[in-house]
């Protein structure tokens, strides 16, 4: 499988946004790590245990964007005054966040690259399980202790479905 593009270049969002004319690059790790992956996966299932009435859909999608923003950046191209500004959460929060614009660019790539191996296990768990066992088993025979048989014998009468030719196909 080839590698997904993890690059995005956006707008300078540095401090002095003359630094890069060209823009900032921002990478997004590839493969997630998995306690990243476990983290985002839990803090959903945490709030939406948790949360009064829920967590409906946009709300979860906007905080699975806001976590994405956080914890899954793998380096960016900021600067301030020569140095590079670290990336950490509380950088994202004052230099990316601040940016809606570029914080989406980058939220939408990460939803692109991990919203099915993150939300994967919680669309799973929704659906309900079918077990799927025992369906396999109708070689024993059925058991028909006849109790409320005889009741209807008109059922029988054929009632052929002749009314599905009707209109539909014109034989010409
Ligand atoms: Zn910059």
């Amino acid at each position: 499988m080839e590698a997904p593009d993890t690059e995005i270049r956006i707008s300078c969002i540095c401090p002095d946004p003359a630094t890069h004319p060209d823009g900032d690059v921002v990478r997004l790790q590839w493969p997630l790590p998995f306690p990243t992956m476990a983290l985002l996966n839990k803090t959903i299932r945490w709030e939406k245990s948790t949360r009064e009435g829920g967590l409906p859909m946009p709300a979860a999608l906007a905080l699975l964007t806001e976590l994405y923003l956080r914890h899954t950046l793998a380096s960016w191209t900021l600067v301030e005054d020569g140095a590079p500004i670290a990336l950490n959460e509380a950088n994202v929060e004052r230099y990316l966040m601040t940016v809606p614009t570029a914080a989406f660019e980058v939220a939408d790539r990460a939803d692109d690259l991990y919203s099915e191996i993150v939300l994967g296990p919680l669309i799973q768990r929704a659906s309900p399980s079918s077990p799927g066992g025992p369906t396999e088993r109708s070689t024993s025979p059925t058991k028909v202790n006849g109790a409320a048989s005889k009741t209807s014998r008109q059922s029988s009468r054929s009632s052929s479905s002749n009314t599905e030719t009707t209109g539909i196909v014109g034989t010409a």
